[in-house]
């Protein structure tokens, strides 16, 4: 897709025009040049890899856009990193808008009953490459940015190639790309850690098992925990490691997992020749039911004494799990990024240095998972070109 691009030589000297280079053409930084091409800005795109390939996999291929949630103070309570600071965001760009947009793009979409919006097509691919086709104006440069030097007027941009010169410079590099070129200026940045991501800790192999409608009781989130041979996963989990994010490991969760299971007594009374196993096998995973009844599993229910009883219960009612790591590699988005102090909201440039802008998940902003990532990219974006064309 790239060679479609207008690759122009750059400037190689200051000049007065107003030119605007943005790092990044992942999702924030190619529809900020959307923008700013509409309005016609010259615009140059620099990236180490090929334009969107990140948005390849969102949504498992399918690009889970945003999320039906209209009110933007609502809407900003879905990022445990970025709530206040996304409600001057979200005033000037919020899911309604993201749905203009992508009609806008040609890309009809539609909402699935959980909320999360998808384009009809269903297909990340497509949505690549109508954005693609809407921003060909820009110049294109695959090279990595090394270093970021601010002049008098505008910035120094060296690349892995050469010297360039803008005016403008927006910073989209996203989260999971590295801070390095940004050190030689005085930005602060929070260490990034993995979120929206499996969680690493010891169980029997308990592999491939599934306990539906628990409770983690340390964030009062209800869902079902997925056992893997690393640790646990699926969406409850996910949502708990973007909440604990920045907590220090190893760290423990405490997990109700039969709330509405109550009067044990009365069904090992009703059940007096059945194995405990197979008693609670009527509210577990028959694997899980063994794990839980740990070595009771084969007494039957008038073995089984209060003292048992309750034991059992507490692992039921406060079942622990010992957190050490996240799944490497897994981590769908990361907490860190640019300290938000840095940033004014109303406008996404740097407070210290003007005409530099930071946009998309380079900043410390992440969401649960939902489609409030990509609302964050494109909310960003479209702040940033406004200030800059208004
Ligand atoms: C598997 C997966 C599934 C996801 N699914 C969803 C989903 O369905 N919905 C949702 O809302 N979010 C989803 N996300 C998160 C979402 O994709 C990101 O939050 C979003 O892409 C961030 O956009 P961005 O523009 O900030 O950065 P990115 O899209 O990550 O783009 C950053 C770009 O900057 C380039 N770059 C970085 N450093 C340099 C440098 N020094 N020089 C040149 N180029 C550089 C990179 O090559 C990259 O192309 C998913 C993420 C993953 C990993």
């Amino acid at each position: 897709m790239e060679q479609e691009f207008k690759n122009t030589p750059l400037l190689n000297t200051p000049n007065l025009r107003r030119n605007i280079a943005i790092i990044g053409a992942g999702a924030s930084g190619c529809v900020c040049a959307y923008y700013l091409l509409k309005e016609g800005f010259e615009v140059t795109l620099f990236d180490s890899g090929t334009p969107l390939r990140t948005l390849l996999p969102t949504g498992g291929g399918r690009c889970n856009l945003a999320h039906a949630e209209y009110d933007p103070r609502e809407l900003a309570k879905n990022y445990p990193r970025g709530e206040k600071f996304l409600y001057s965001v979200f005033s000037q760009f919020s899911t309604s808008d993201t749905i203009e947009l992508f009609e806008e793009l040609g890309i009809k979409t539609y909402t699935q009953p959980d909320g999360r919006i998808f384009p009809e097509s269903n297909s990340a691919k497509d949505v690549k490459e109508k954005v693609l086709a809407r921003i060909k104006k820009s110049n294109f440069i695959k090279e990595k940015v090394l270093k970021i030097e601010p002049l008098l007027s505008g910035y120094k941009l060296k690349t892995s190639k050469a010297e360039y010169f803008f005016t403008d410079i927006i910073t989209a590099t996203g989260g999971h790309f590295g801070y390095e070129f940004l050190k030689d200026l005085d930005i602060k940045i929070i260490p990034p850690k993995p979120s929206l991501v499996g969680l690493n800790c010891k169980h029997q192999d308990l592999s491939g098992v599934v306990v539906n409608n628990v409770i983690s009781k340390d964030t009062g989130l209800c869902g079902d925990i997925l056992f893997t041979h690393f640790g646990i996963s699926g969406p409850l989990t996910y949502k708990i490691s973007s909440i604990k994010a920045r907590a220090d490991f190893p760290y423990t969760l405490s997990f109700d997992l039969a709330p509405d299971l109550s009067g044990l007594q009365e069904i090992l009374n009703k059940n007096p020749h059945k194995e405990l196993k197979n008693i609670l096998g009527e509210y577990f995973p028959k694997r899980f039911a063994s794990f839980i009844s740990g070595d009771f599993a084969g007494f039957k229910g008038h073995q089984i004494n209060g003292k048992t009883r309750d034991f059992i219960l507490e692992n039921i009612h406060n079942f622990t799990l010992k957190i050490t790591g996240t799944n490497k590699g897994e981590e769908t988005v990361t907490a860190g990024g640019i300290d938000l102090d840095e940033i004014n909201p109303k406008t996404m440039e740097s407070k210290k240095y003007k005409g530099l802008y930071f946009i998309g998940e380079v900043l410390n902003i992440d969401g649960f998972c939902g489609g409030f990532n990509l609302q964050n990219a494109w909310s960003t974006a479209f702040v940033a070109a406004k200030n800059i064309y208004k």
